[in-house]
């Protein structure tokens, strides 16, 4: 098993139950994550065909991966359609990853925070491997989110407060030594499967990378997923360039905009946006670096453009959840700037079900 390397410091670390992070507090990745030769691409092993080029073995899986990639031709992009594989939400990617990565360390019980879609992802592959979960959540998540992990088995912990307030109290289960952090936002094993994204779109596109890929941006998990991917991919040669990547963040939980553009940029209030209400992503730092080596951005949406992307999405029978709808609600402003121009290839990802909201 590949070893832990500080994302700031640079210290390494033997991979072990307790060790979720840094002594220096920042998060860890894996020491040389594979940047290899791809074997032929067999797309019955779902994600795991891509196997090669990541630092976790699989150990537990649903079939997840291969979402479809479509038109959309009012909005001149193509749409990933992420939401569609066994827990509803783009987590699964990274919840397979991450909960193979808790067989390879022989963990028993795994904890998590999350406003919904992470803590079922994670609870259902630890359901499927036969481990106990706990998934802390908002004592405002949306009842849905809730029966989905409830269903598993896996007890529920709901926390008053902020989101913040959230992960304070999962970190005082690992920090008492209850069980390990399989936590979305720092467990580098999640950015594994997340980087999947990246292979698969360039397998749908025939080895080409699109000029611009716009998600959601909360913690970052498919923001940085991606830049990783497609950095792979451009270091072994499969593709020429990295996409440019832009991160869409909720107006009012914008700290990437506001860092970038001022406070104004990222001001207002978008509750619509309930997966994305991250008011200090763990990976900060990472993502910064993501748009600057991308040449990408971020960029903030509000309330009333998320629901009026949210309706049209509907209306295009794209039955997705809100909070994805920022990604392509922030395409007007995107093409208004200047900054994607009308002949750029677009991939926008649409990563959470409407069933569950
Ligand atoms: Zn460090």
């Amino acid at each position: 098993m590949t070893e832990y390397v500080c994302s700031d410091c640079g210290q390494r670390h033997e991979p072990g139950v307790a060790r979720w992070r840094c002594d220096c507090g920042a998060p860890l990745e894996f020491v040389n994550a594979p940047t290899g030769a791809l074997p032929e691409i067999d797309r019955d092993r779902g994600i795991w065909a891509f196997e090669d080029l990541l630092a976790v073995n699989q150990h537990v899986t649903l079939g997840e991966g291969w979402t479809p990639l479509v038109d959309a031709p009012k909005r001149d992009v193509e749409y990933k359609l992420d939401w569609l594989f066994p827990t509803g939400s783009f987590k699964y990617r990274g919840a397979a990853t991450t909960i193979s990565h808790a067989c390879e360390l022989g963990v028993d019980r795994v904890v998590e925070d999350s406003s919904g879609n992470a803590g079922a992802a994670i609870a259902t592959y630890a359901a499927r491997a036969g481990l106990e979960a706990k998934i802390f959540v908002p004592a405002d998540a949306k009842p849905g989110k809730l029966r989905a992990i409830e269903r598993t088995g896996a007890t529920v912990r709901t926390v008053e407060g902020d989101r913040e307030a959230v992960t304070d109290a999962c970190l005082d289960a690992v920090e008492a030594g209850d069980a390990w952090y399989a936590s979305h936002a720092w467990n580098p094993a999640f950015f594994e499967g997340t980087s999947t994204l990246a292979y698969e779109l360039a397998v749908q596109r025939d080895w080409s990378a699109p000029d611009a890929v716009v998600t959601p941006l909360g913690h970052g998990t498919l923001f940085l997923g991606a830049y990783r991917g497609f950095k792979r991919l451009a270091t072994a040669g499969y593709i020429d360039e990295i996409p440019r990547l832009y991160g869409v963040q909720a107006a009012g939980a914008a700290p990437v905009v506001a860092q970038r553009h001022g406070e104004a940029a990222g001001a207002g209030a978008n509750s619509l946006a309930d997966g994305i209400q991250i008011t200090a992503p763990a990976q900060e730092a990472a993502i910064h670096e993501a748009i600057e080596q991308s040449g990408g951005d971020a960029l903030a949406v509000d309330a009333d453009t998320t629901q009026a992307e949210y309706d049209r999405l509907h209306r295009h029978g794209l039955y997705t959840e809100p909070t994805c709808a920022v990604a392509p609600a922030a395409m007007d402003e995107l093409r208004a700037r200047g900054t994607v121009a009308p002949d750029d290839d677009v991939v926008v990802a649409l990563t959470g079900s409407g069933l569950k909201t």
